[in-house]
């Protein structure tokens, strides 16, 4: 059974006593690390700085920025024969940085994504397949052990091969599916040309969905297009990977496992915790790692706490969807732009396809932004001919959205490169 009852639903005056105790513990652990160690000591900080979960705010944070620097060992906090696994972010915003386990970690780790894959139906009859990659991504071999301890029967099929994906699919009566979000979408133009119909010959009820930011839009296109109920998954390498926040069946908003994880919301520019209930980046400390603690970690991921309980009756707290990451931010003639917000609107417009892409160009000092739409067969097929109207109305709604006017240049399906892994949203020509 993976619905931990005691921990998921238990008094929070309890869970705090929880956290403080393994908060304390966490500053133990990570004292023996060297980063750490020289920290504590410069800035005479230890377990006796913590009386309260509010007095992590004495502690600094650490950065990616941080993990580079002491690149490869310097943030384990254990003796090396004890660690077990190495993984690796994407390295989505550069070098990538890389994280350890012990074998306590891994099994920590495997019980957080049995409990979130639990929490929304999945059980031991069910078959799995896996189409994150394995190795060094955190995607495949994390969800893998946490599906092994609900005993689902697992395809470790990784990532891409999409022909392959429908195959074993179709061949062993796969029932819930764990793919990026933009891949879910690339799939069904597979189905297409295959003409298979994902939803009367195969028998997937659920997916999760994770590891790239998607609006709720797209979750409702993807449920739309398969007739299966997807799910948010929310992780980091550096704090695990996946299973670090879930959406349970309510599906409004993701339960951040609080046993595991002490949660701050601070203002990234002040450095401030926001005020309950308001946007901002999401920084965490781990609770329960051995290997490589972290502490006061900055996401930069953009969210927020979701005020209230959930009807579920899980008490730890839900943030909202990822916004988007700080760094992902387009400055565009002075006005801020999230790619999620161009993502959001194209979801809404009948007839667009299943991806795009966002170019930033500067002509003389003049910052100019394209973004390239792929739209359904139809339009080029000669079915439908009216693509120009099509073309003024996402400018229209988009210019509404983000308030600058983009150039839409409206492109074939599948027609944008599209990998494996995560995927690219914007590509800016201004740096050069
Ligand atoms: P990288 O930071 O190099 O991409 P990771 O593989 O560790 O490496 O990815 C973690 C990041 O992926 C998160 O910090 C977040 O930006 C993004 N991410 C993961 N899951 C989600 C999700 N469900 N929604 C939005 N963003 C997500
Ligand atoms: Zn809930």
């Amino acid at each position: 059974m993976y619905w931990e009852k005691s921990i998921e639903t238990m008094k929070r005056a309890k869970l705090q006593e929880l956290q403080l105790n393994r908060l304390k513990e966490t500053i133990g652990r990570t004292k023996k690390s060297f980063y750490y160690g020289k920290l504590f000591k410069e800035k005479k900080l230890g377990i006796s700085a913590i009386k309260k979960l509010k007095d992590i705010e004495k502690f600094p944070f650490t950065t990616k920025d941080d993990l580079r620097e002491h690149w490869p060992y310097g943030f384990i906090a254990v003796p090396k024969e004890e660690l077990v696994r190495m993984h690796s972010s994407s390295g989505t915003t550069g070098r990538a940085t890389v994280v350890f386990h012990t074998i306590k970690d891994i099994a920590v780790w495997s019980n957080l994504l049995a409990r979130c894959m639990y929490m929304t139906g999945m059980r031991k009859r069910d078959v799995f397949q896996n189409m994150m990659s394995y190795g060094l991504f955190t995607g495949g071999l994390g969800f893998h052990y946490g599906a092994e301890k609900i005993g689902a029967l697992i395809i470790p099929a990784g990532a891409g091969n999409s022909k392959r994906q429908i195959q074993l699919m179709r061949d062993f009566g796969t029932t819930v599916i764990h793919v990026i979000p933009s891949y879910a979408l690339h799939l069904s133009t597979v189905f297409e040309e295959l003409k298979i119909n994902s939803r009367r010959d195969t028998k997937v009820k659920m997916a999760f969905l994770g590891a790239e930011p998607h609006t709720e839009k797209m979750r409702k296109k993807i449920e739309d297009i398969y007739g299966y109920k997807a799910f948010n998954s929310y992780g980091l390498s550096e704090m695990n990977g996946p299973g670090v926040a879930f959406e349970c069946p309510e599906q409004n908003g993701m339960h951040i496992w609080e046993d595991s994880f002490l949660v701050e919301i601070i203002n990234p520019k002040t450095l401030q915790p926001v005020a309950d209930g308001e946007e901002g980046e999401l920084v965490m400390t781990s609770l329960q790692r051995e290997g490589m603690p972290l502490i006061r970690y900055r996401t930069k991921d953009l969210t927020r706490i979701i005020p209230g309980t959930c009807p579920c009756g899980r008490i730890h707290r839900r943030i909202e969807r990822i916004k988007g990451r700080t760094d992902d931010m387009i400055i565009l003639k002075g006005v801020n732009i999230f790619p999620m917000q161009v993502e959001k609107k194209l979801m809404e417009i009948p007839g667009v396809g299943t991806n795009f892409l966002i170019i930033l160009d500067r002509e003389e000092f003049n910052d100019m932004m394209t973004v390239k739409v792929e739209v359904d067969k139809k339009y080029f097929s000669g079915e439908i001919k009216q693509m120009e109207t099509l073309r003024k109305k996402i400018v229209e709604e988009l210019k509404n959205e983000i308030l600058v006017t983009p150039k839409v240049d409206l492109v074939e399906p599948d027609s944008i490169p599209k990998g494996e892994g995560k995927v690219v949203r914007v590509v800016d020509n201004r740096k050069e």
